[in-house]
């Protein structure tokens, strides 16, 4: 193996690492949303599902790394991950 092709794999391996870390939060955040959690009120089940179906939105990109695939915007693209949204969401499970 060439040194480039070292490196190339080597760099491939570290954006796996980091898109492993991004489903992480993303699988944490559905986990702690779960209405099968608790013994709860049919609406208080409403109310997760519809921050549920947020959080579904608000993904980590299937083909990038490191950009939400709930928030592209004509004029500035992809937002980072964890975008807004999704460290709001996490900021008041903490
Ligand atoms: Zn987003």
């Amino acid at each position: 193996m060439t040194h480039e092709e070292y490196e190339s794999k080597s760099q491939m391996k570290r954006v796996e690492i980091l898109k492993a870390e991004e489903r992480m939060i993303h699988e944490e955040l559905l986990a702690k949303l779960s209405p099968a959690r608790y013994i709860i009120k049919e609406e208080v089940v409403a109310q997760l599902n519809a921050i549920r179906a947020v959080v579904e939105l608000h993904k980590p990109h299937d083909k990038y790394k490191g950009v939400c695939s709930g928030c592209y915007e004509e004029e500035s693209g992809f937002s980072d991950y964890p975008c807004p949204t999704i460290q709001t969401i996490q900021e008041q499970l903490k």
